[in-house]
């Protein structure tokens, strides 16, 4: 990779000034820098604490991980990609395409890779960002956090797990010289990494114990590699591709009316999912045991078709008790059942709404994004700015996430807003830019309206999506092609700005 120039010039330098700081290089980040240097506004730098791009596509290496988005959709719209090999891609060609797109669009100059942001706070004095990494100190005017939300593993807090003799590791940290081969494993979650990870290891390891705390639901996964006359036809028939995409971005849309709109219209999906089950799951004991008692699409959907074959092994058992403890060579569960194991898989999800990245970054109050996310739930206005952080952008911040479709998507919307913002501050010469509240707030408060109906909130189950305090800050209550719209150009009046140091308000036309 021909990277690492800006790190020469990082080492000499004690306080490097950029204009914009971009920090992380997934989808994101990656998708921002690509259309910052399309516009020719080279003065930015992607700082990137891995050692490549991709994010969560480069860190999920674990057996099975694979997207459940097909391809032709979960790619960038600028950058189609005819060969994907079949409809739903695995991890590794998925990390390929984003790799190739770093190239291809020349951008792997502008990243400092294997430099971790450790603060980020705003100078009122100078109006800039100060940003201390452990590839050296810099300044920007802007700051665009790309970090996302699925990329700090939570942990669970399990008595005695420090304590474990054996391979213990996170599913987002797979341990590759674990080998799991005639080992007695357990994996505690059923999530959407589980549910990949356990038919993956199942036929290998020696005997294999799943820990579900709830059962999640399952629908079939509609995978197949595709036959070289489609690829060919993708490749060389003239908008074939888009036209595969734009179908299944459109099939994928209808599902917003049950999840956000009507809840009991999922019973259609529920009624797929339970006969998957009895078809799949001849075990009467076990098909009760992964039966779930939520609405389907409170919690992600799940699509598998070697899930539950996997459970229904001869070497492999659902355990439902609860672990209470961790020993040395086993689990033991609040019944008192001690099961030895020689090897722990954590597929326990994600820090999203308590991220400890969120102590790192400082606004212009003094507080830290953590501080204001305590009082206030995480909330910020179209996903990309919160009010007290000034001249900083939020590539999937609070309430962009989507179930159903592909957050690429997203991402695009964002780029789109983000990038218009950027030349907005330097066409009106603004110092900075930063969200009014009271815009926030009544942005925050359409989308808490939206989200009373919606199956996350009355789905009768608890997930990633709800905060401490039991909101919704992370999903996207509608059509996706409506926050495109939001997000279309970047609506100044809905920002307090400054130019030359000195605070000029502009008036408020319109907030979209
Ligand atoms: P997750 O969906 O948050 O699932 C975590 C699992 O661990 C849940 O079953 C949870 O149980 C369980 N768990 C958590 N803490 C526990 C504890 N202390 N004791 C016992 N069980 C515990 O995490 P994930 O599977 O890594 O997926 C996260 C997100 O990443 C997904 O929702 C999806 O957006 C994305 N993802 C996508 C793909 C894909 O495209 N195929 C693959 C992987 C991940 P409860 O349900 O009871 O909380």
């Amino acid at each position: 990779m021909s990277r690492k120039v800006t790190d020469k010039a990082v080492a000499n330098l004690p306080v490097r000034h950029v204009k914009t700081v971009i920090i992380g290089s997934g989808f994101a980040g990656l998708g921002l820098a690509i259309r910052l240097t399309q516009q020719g506004r080279n003065d930015f730098l992607v700082l990137e604490r891995g050692s490549d791009v991709g994010g969560t596509w480069r860190d999920n290496t674990y057996p099975g991980a694979a997207c459940d988005v097909p391809s032709h959709l979960y790619s960038y719209s600028f950058a189609l990609n005819p060969d994907w090999s079949r409809s739903f891609s695995k991890q590794g060609e998925i990390q390929q395409y984003i790799q190739g797109v770093a190239k291809k669009y020349n951008v792997l100059d502008k990243h400092i890779f294997d430099c971790d942001v450790t603060s980020a706070r705003w100078n009122s004095d100078t109006s800039q960002w100060e940003v201390e990494s452990t590839k050296g100190s810099f300044t920007a005017d802007t700051v665009v956090s790309a970090v996302g939300a699925l990329c700090e593993p939570a942990l669970p807090d399990i008595k005695g797990i420090t304590g474990f003799e054996g391979a213990v590791f996170h599913s987002a940290r797979w341990n590759h010289d674990a080998d799991l081969t005639g080992k007695r494993v357990a994996v505690i979650g059923t999530g959407a990494s589980a549910i990949q990870i356990v038919p993956s290891i199942a036929p290998m390891v020696a005997h294999l114990d799943v820990y579900q705390r709830t059962a999640p639901w399952l629908l079939p996964r509609m995978d197949r590699p595709y036959t070289r006359p489609e690829r060919l036809a993708f490749k060389h028939i003239p908008g074939f591709q888009r036209l595969s995409r734009a179908a299944i971005y459109a099939a994928r849309e209808t599902q917003v009316v049950g999840l956000a709109k009507v809840p009991a219209l999922m019973q259609a999906f529920e009624l797929i999912a339970k006969a998957k089950l009895r078809y799949e799951v001849r075990d009467r004991e076990l098909r009760a045991k992964v039966t779930p008692n939520f609405r389907i699409g409170c919690k992600r959907m799940l699509i598998s078709n070697d899930y539950y074959p996997a459970l229904s092994r001869d070497n492999v058992d659902v355990v439902t008790d609860g672990v209470a403890e961790v020993r040395k060579n086993s689990i033991v569960t609040r019944d008192g059942t001690e099961r030895e194991i020689d090897a722990l898989v954590v597929a326990t999800g994600f820090h999203v709404t308590d991220s400890p990245a969120y102590n790192t970054i400082t606004g212009k109050d003094g507080r830290t994004l953590s501080e204001v996310f305590d009082d206030l739930g995480q909330q910020g206005y179209k996903g990309s700015s919160i009010a007290n952080f000034p001249n900083m952008f939020f590539l999937l911040g609070p309430n962009v996430g989507l179930g159903h479709t592909s957050m690429v998507y997203m991402i695009e919307s964002q780029i789109n807003y983000i990038a218009d913002a950027l030349a907005t501050v330097d066409r009106l010469g603004l110092n900075t830019v930063e969200v009014r509240r009271d815009i926030q707030d009544a942005y925050n408060a359409s989308l808490r309206s939206k989200l009373e109906g919606s199956v996350w909130n009355n789905g009768g189950c608890a997930s990633w999506y709800l905060d401490k305090h039991g909101n919704n800050t992370t999903l996207w209550p509608d059509f996706t092609f409506e926050f495109r719209r939001l997000t279309k150009s970047f609506d100044v009046a809905a920002y307090e700005t400054s130019s030359d140091n000195s605070r000029n308000n502009l008036k408020v036309v319109t907030a979209q």
